[in-house]
């Protein structure tokens, strides 16, 4: 199964919930979910009312798979590998899910949306500690410092700018006067506020 390419409004009426997928649109009244939270398709409401435990898992899965826009069998691994660690399987999977450069500069304030800080760290604008990257999945280390490439400086601080109000997660340290970021920590549950139970995604890779 591949990356999700439909509408991604469609993706958020499909989980009934707000995704965030679009960028400046989600915080808008033109959000679809504001105006049609209901699922989409015709069997959606049979689908409802008969919720089977796989189903559950399925769709939390799903739902957490489409937030942060990666390819099925890319987060298979990130299950798999969160399940071989010491600790609890669910928080490895969030913190790895965190520590991806696309996550980390959307949360920052330094793209739009996840999709946004795909397409600028694919195009060369950032670099880890000097060096150039242009892997959107990197999983960024404690002290890595991420900084944008000179040439690119002026377009992603008026990004950086629409995007002042974002709250920037407290592992990451920001310098907002030469476009810096220091990973102080690496994250953990008590950095994200999800909805998401992760025993669910767990399970329903054990299956
Ligand atoms: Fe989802 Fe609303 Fe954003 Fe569309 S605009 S992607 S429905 S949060």
């Amino acid at each position: 199964m591949g990356r999700d390419r439909g509408l991604k409004c469609r993706q958020c009426r499909r989980e009934e919930e707000k995704l965030f997928l679009k960028g400046d649109r989600c915080y808008t009244p033109k959000c679809s979910i504001e105006k049609r939270a209901n699922p989409p398709g015709e069997q959606s409401k049979r689908w409802r009312s008969r919720k089977s435990p796989y189903l559950i898992r399925l769709r939390e899965k799903q739902k957490l798979r489409r937030i942060y826009g990666i390819r099925e069998r890319q987060f298979r691994n990130y299950v798999l590998s969160a399940k071989q660690g010491k600790g609890v399987a669910g928080d490895a999977l969030l913190s790895i899910l965190e520590r991806r450069l696309d996550s980390v500069l959307y949360r920052s304030g330094f793209a739009a949306s996840r999709t946004q800080a795909r397409q600028l760290i694919s195009h060369g604008h950032f670099e880890i500690n000097g060096r150039r990257m242009d892997i959107p999945s990197y999983l960024v280390k404690e002290n890595d410092m991420i900084s944008v490439k000179e040439s690119r400086l002026s377009w992603i601080k008026e990004i950086a700018a629409a995007n002042k109000e974002r709250t920037i997660p407290h592992w990451i340290e920001k310098d907002d006067a030469r476009l810096k970021l220091q990973v102080a920590r690496l994250p953990g549950t008590e950095d994200v506020n999800y909805t998401i139970d992760f025993d669910r995604i767990i399970e329903f890779y054990s299956r």
